[in-house]
């Protein structure tokens, strides 16, 4: 497995991924997509639209604004609850969420074969955090557990505190308490506060789903992992609405759904695997995340969580409005229950990179390729002349332009054709096809594998078909 600086520097001079306002310093925990990562990541989203949206007839898309009423976020919890509890290591000045180092100390346990140990720290992790006094039990299991900072290696820790993740801002010329208005902190809520407007224009009947993919903003404390956290970034979310009793079988069938999106887009399932939660979030009775072998270890990319009915009960008692459904063919009213799926998509992408990277040896030299699955590529195929005389520039230019009705394509008639190449395996381009001297006698092409580097000549006229045969494979 790669380092992340590897990849780190690869999105950087490829044009992925750039760091924030990069001429001023950079801001931390923000990040540029680049001429590649742009369409990586518009070729991601459309892939989850059609997954969830088009392909399910019954789940319709919204797109909310950012801003939203400070209610929201009282009905939702978030302003009361939406924290982080957070540690600070005295010498190295680095600040880490309590709960995740003793995760870590647990796997350390696990690793040593230390099991029984690891059960009992795991147990009081789990009593901590159901705590009342949720600092303090976390303060003391690293106190007693003696674990040391993952950078530094020192036992020199403040205490536990809590940090309220939620960016505030201001409405309007006057600052003062009621014109507090929060950036959004995940996209759930503008679906949940549009469930009639989307249920009654879409004609829609329990069970159906509402989807959004949008930004969210976390005043993410610990952030230093590349796009893994960031603190403005993206969601992919989808609210499920069932009748009350049947959000289990909804829960599974979501599981396995979603298991299945990651496996489709290329991700190896021995790189995949499930981690249920301690301690589901105060909305959920049920949650289970999609974890990554990440460069960093096993994280999270992806939740799935049965909300019951928390938040449209909680936005009926807040807002005064009525939040029910109402069963034309049993005549009752019931508030649905709700089981959610929501990705992040730039962990998406920085998996998918991941998963991508290769490097190789051919004919003794080193080869970087992005093997992405076609779908997802940013560029499609590019078109080269084989040189820039004898009217291949022209044929290569009406090969492109014909790709370029449909997909993204790169033209390009500079440097060495070996060079061009490798240029387009770290793009991740599946297909480069070559304009040469026997196109002009015979109208043939080359088309050069990214993986397997086969060439091999074909009619220029099927060039478009061959490249759709790919993307459907
Ligand atoms: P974590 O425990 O890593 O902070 P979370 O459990 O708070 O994540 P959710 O609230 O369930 O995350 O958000 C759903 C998804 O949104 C996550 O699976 C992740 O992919 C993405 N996400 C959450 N926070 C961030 C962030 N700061 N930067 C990038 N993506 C994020």
């Amino acid at each position: 497995m790669r380092r992340l600086d590897t990849i780190v520097s690869l999105c950087k001079r490829r044009g992925f991924i750039f760091p924030s306002s990069e001429i001023y310093g950079g801001l931390g925990a923000a990040y540029d997509y680049g001429p590649l990562g742009v369409e990586l990541k518009q070729n991601v989203r459309d892939s989850w639209w059609k997954a969830m949206v088009y392909r399910h007839d019954n789940i319709t898309g919204v797109d909310a604004s950012i801003l939203m009423h400070s209610g929201v976020w009282k009905a939702s919890g978030h302003v009361d609850a939406f924290h982080d509890p957070l540690i600070d290591d005295r010498q190295s000045k680095r600040r880490y969420k309590a709960d995740q180092l003793i995760e870590g100390h647990i796997e350390r346990l696990r690793t040593k074969g230390r099991n029984t140990r690891a059960d009992q720290v795991h147990e009081r992790l789990i009593a901590a955090l159901y705590a009342e006094n949720l600092p303090a039990a976390l303060h003391a299991i690293i106190m007693d557990e003696e674990i040391r900072s993952p950078d530094s290696g020192a036992f020199d820790w403040t205490d536990v505190r809590q940090f309220n993740l939620m960016f505030e801002t201001h409405a309007g010329a006057l600052k003062e308490a009621s014109s507090t208005i929060y950036l959004r902190p995940e996209t759930a809520q503008g679906i949940f506060v549009n469930f009639h407007n989307a249920k009654e224009t879409a004609r829609l009947k329990v069970p159906f789903g509402i989807a959004q993919v949008g930004k969210a903003f976390r005043n993410e404390i610990v952030a230093r992992q590349f796009i893994f956290r960031m603190r403005e970034f993206e969601q992919m979310e989808m609210q499920y609405f069932v009748r009350p009793g049947t959000q289990m079988e909804a829960y599974e069938e979501w599981r396995g759904r979603r298991l299945q999106w990651h496996v489709n887009n290329g991700i190896k399932p021995s790189r995949l695997r499930w981690h249920v939660h301690e301690k589901p979030a105060h909305y959920a009775d049920a949650a289970v995340d999609i974890q990554y072998k990440f460069p960093i270890g096993w994280q999270e990319v992806e939740g799935i969580h049965s909300r019951t009915d928390y938040d449209l009960s909680r936005h009926e008692e807040y807002s005064g409005k009525k939040m029910e459904y109402f069963d034309p063919q049993t005549k009752e009213r019931f508030i649905p229950y709700v089981v959610e799926t929501s990705a992040g998509l730039d962990r998406t992408i920085l998996m998918l990179l991941c998963e991508a990277y290769t490097e190789e040896m051919v004919k003794g030299q080193r080869r970087v390729v992005l093997r992405f699955d076609p779908a997802i590529a940013p560029i499609k195929a590019a078109v080269f002349p084989l040189v820039r005389k004898h009217g291949m520039p022209e044929v290569a230019r009406a090969i492109a332009d014909d790709i370029a009705s449909t997909w993204n394509v790169f033209y390009d008639d500079r440097g060495s054709i070996g060079k061009r190449y490798r240029r387009m395996d770290e793009a991740g381009t599946p297909l480069c096809i070559t304009v040469d001297g026997q196109t002009l006698e015979d109208g043939s092409v080359t088309i050069r594998d990214r993986d397997t580097l086969a060439q091999e000549r074909i009619p220029k006229n099927n060039v478009f078909a061959y490249i759709a045969d790919g993307l459907h494979k």
